[in-house]
C-alpha cells in the first residue's frame, strides 16, 4: 500500500476524507453566506421601515402639540397682553408639553416664530415657578433660525418632513417634522420636532445588529452541526464502498457496506453489496470450478499414465492389457465429454448460445432422442414405458437445445437405472404449458440432494461406482437451457428406487418475449 493509500485509507475510516472536507466547506459557506444575506436583508428593511414610521411618529407628535397650542391661542389666553401673566403661565404648561413630548420620543420638540427663530422650547421649563418661559434665553436654540425656504411650506398651513440636512440649521442628517400652529385664520409659528439621524439610526443598528449576531450565530452553530452530519452521512457510505472496492481489487470480497436509513443512498448501498456477493459467488464459483475442472482430469490422467506405464514397461500382464486399455479408452471418453460439457457451458454462460426458437413436434424428439439410446437400452435389459402412449404436442422452442435437455435426462435415466428395471417418459400440454417427466426406477437421489445436483460439478455420493463416470455437469446444463426458455426442472425422488425429473416449457409467448 503506497503512503497515499495509506492517508486516504485512514482519513475515510475517520469519515473525514477529501470529499467530506469539500463538501463540508461548500455547504457551509452556502450556509454562512445565506445567512449573512438574510441578516443584511433584514436590517436594511427593518431600517427602512422604521425610518418610516419615525418620520411618522415625529409628525404626530409635532401635529399634536400643534393642535394644543392652536387650541390656546384660539381662546385668546396665550397672547391676551392685559393679563401677560396669565399667557405665560399657559407658555409654562406648552414648554412642560414640550419636554414631556421630547423625552417620550427622545426628539428634540420646540415652537419657531413666524420668522424662523425658536420660541418655546423644553429647555425654558424651570423649576422656579416664578420665572416664565419668556424670562430665559436657550443656549441650544437661541441661534437657530430656519430659512425662509423652510416656513414658506408652513406658512400655507402644511406640514413639512425632511431626512437629511437642513443647510445653515442642522449640518447633520436628521429626522425633522414640522406642524404649523394656525389660529384664528392667521399662521402663528409651527411645532418642530427634530432627532439626530446619527445617535438614533446608531443607537436602533447596534441594538438590532446585536439581535441579529445572536440568531446568527445560533443558526450557524445550528447549521454547522447539520451540515457536519449530512455531509458525513452522504460521505460515509462512499468512502466506506471506496475502502470496499480497493479490498475487491485485492480478491478479498468479504467487505460490505453498511447500509443506513431508506433513501438513494441506502439502496445504493444495498446494490453495491448485491454486487459484492454476487462478485464473491462468481469468485467462488470460478475458483471451484478451477479446481474442479483440475480434479476431473487430473484423476483420469493419472489412471491413463499408469496403465501406459505398465505397459510399456512390461510389468502388466499380457492377459490384463486389453482390460487396461479398455480402462484407458474409457477414461479419454471421460474426458472428452467433460471437454464436450465445458465447450457447451462456456458457450453458453458467454451468451453464445442464442434461443433460435421454432415451431417442431415435441413427441417425434422425444422418440428419437431415446432411440439414440437403442442399444444400452437393450443391453441393461430396460423396459422403456410410456412412448406409445405420448400425444402429439407441438412446442415452439430451440429444438437443438431441447433435444440436448432430453439427452442429458434420459443418458442420466439409462445410466443410473439397474439392469432389468424401467425408464418411463411423460408428455402432457396443460394451459399451453408443456411439462415432460423423465421418470428411471433405480437408486434414486437423497431427499437432501435433490436441491443440490442442479449445480456444477455436483455428483450425488462420489463413492458410487456408477458415479465414477459422472462429471456432474449435465443437470447443470440441463438447467440453464430450460432457463433459457423461461421453464423450470424439478426432481422428485423417494431416494432409494424411483427418480422423476419434470422440466416444462412455458406457452410460445412467454418463450419469445422473455427472449427479445
Ligand atoms: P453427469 O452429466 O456427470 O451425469 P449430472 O449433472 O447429469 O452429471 O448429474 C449429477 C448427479 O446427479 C449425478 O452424479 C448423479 O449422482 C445424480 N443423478 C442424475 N440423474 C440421476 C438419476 N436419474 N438417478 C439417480 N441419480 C441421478
Amino acid at each position: 500500500m503506497t503512503a497515499r493509500e495509506r492517508k486516504t485509507k485512514v482519513s475515510a475510516f475517520t469519515g473525514k476524507g477529501r470529499l467530506f472536507r469539500k463538501y463540508y466547506l461548500i455547504v457551509s459557506s452556502v450556509f454562512i453566506i445565506c445567512i449573512i444575506l438574510t441578516g443584511g436583508l433584514t436590517l436594511l428593511f427593518i431600517s427602512q421601515y422604521w425610518t418610516q414610521a419615525n418620520r411618522g411618529s415625529l409628525l404626530n407628535d409635532s401635529m399634536s402639540v400643534a393642535s394644543m397650542v392652536e387650541r390656546f391661542a384660539d381662546s385668546g389666553l396665550l397672547f391676551n397682553k392685559a393679563d401677560i401673566t396669565s399667557g405665560e403661565r399657559l407658555r409654562e404648561f406648552i414648554a412642560v408639553s414640550l419636554k414631556t413630548t421630547s423625552d417620550s420620543s427622545g426628539s428634540d420638540v420646540f415652537i419657531i416664530r413666524p420668522d424662523g427663530t425658536v420660541d418655546l422650547c423644553k429647555e425654558m421649563v424651570s423649576e422656579d415657578v416664578t420665572r416664565y418661559p419668556g424670562e430665559f434665553e436657550c443656549e441650544i436654540h437661541s441661534d437657530i433660525v430656519f430659512p425662509q425656504s423652510f416656513t414658506e411650506t408652513l406658512w400655507r398651513g402644511d406640514t413639512y418632513t425632511l431626512y437629511g440636512d437642513l443647510p445653515g440649521v442642522y449640518s447633520e442628517k436628521v429626522f425633522l417634522a414640522a406642524a404649523p400652529i394656525m389660529a384664528r385664520g392667521q399662521y402663528w409659528g409651527a411645532v418642530v420636532s427634530v432627532q439626530s439621524v446619527r445617535s438614533v439610526l446608531t443607537t436602533f443598528i447596534l441594538d438590532f445588529l446585536k439581535l441579529i449576531l445572536i440568531a446568527m450565530g445560533i443558526a450557524l452553530v445550528i447549521s454547522f452541526v447539520t451540515v457536519y452530519f449530512l455531509v458525513y452521512s452522504i460521505t460515509k457510505p462512499l468512502s466506506e464502498m471506496s475502502d470496499a472496492a480497493r479490498q475487491y481489487s485485492n480478491g478479498d470480497f468479504s467487505a460490505r457496506v453498511k447500509v443506513r436509513g431508506d433513501d438513494e443512498m441506502s439502496s445504493l448501498c444495498r446494490s453495491f453489496n448485491k454486487m459484492a456477493d454476487s462478485l464473491e459467488a462468481m469468485e467462488a464459483s470460478r475458483s471451484s470450478f478451477v479446481s474442479n475442472v483440475s480434479h476431473e482430469l487430473r484423476t483420469p490422467m493419472t489412471n491413463i499414465s499408469g496403465f501406459v506405464q505398465s505397459i510399456l514397461d512390461g510389468t502388466c500382464p499380457e492377459s490384463q492389457r486389453r482390460e487396461k486399455l479398455n480402462i484407458i479408452k474409457s477414461e479419454v471418453e471421460r474426458m472428452s465429454r467433460l471437454v464436450t460439457s465445458m465447450l457447451n457451458l462456456s458457450r453458453i454462460e458467454a451468451g453464445a448460445l442464442k434461443l433460435e426458437p421454432r415451431r417442431f413436434n415435441l413427441t417425434e424428439l422425444i422418440f428419437t432422442t431415446a432411440l439414440g439410446f437403442e442399444k444400452s437400452i437393450s443391453e441393461k435389459n430396460i423396459d422403456m414405458v410410456g412412448l406409445d402412449k405420448l400425444p402429439p404436442i407441438e412446442v415452439c422452442a430451440d429444438a437443438d437445445m431441447i433435444n440436448q435437455v432430453l439427452f442429458n435426462l434420459i443418458e442420466n435415466a439409462v445410466k443410473y437405472t439397474p439392469e432389468g428395471n424401467s425408464i418411463e417418459i411423460r408428455a402432457e400440454k396443460r394451459a399451453g404449458t408443456v411439462y415432460v417427466d423423465v421418470v428411471n426406477h433405480g437408486i434414486g437421489i437423497p431427499e437432501d440432494e435433490c436441491r443440490m445436483i442442479f449445480e456444477r460439478f455436483y455428483k450425488v455420493d462420489k463413492s458410487r461406482s456408477v458415479n465414477a463416470r459422472s462429471v456432474g455437469l449435465g443437470l447443470y446444463i440441463v438447467k440453464t437451457l430450460i432457463g433459457l426458455h423461461n421453464g423450470t426442472i424439478n426432481v422428485t425422488s423417494d431416494g432409494k428406487t424411483y427418480t422423476c425429473f419434470t422440466f416444462t416449457l412455458p406457452p410460445a409467448d412467454k418463450t419469445a418475449a422473455s427472449n427479445n
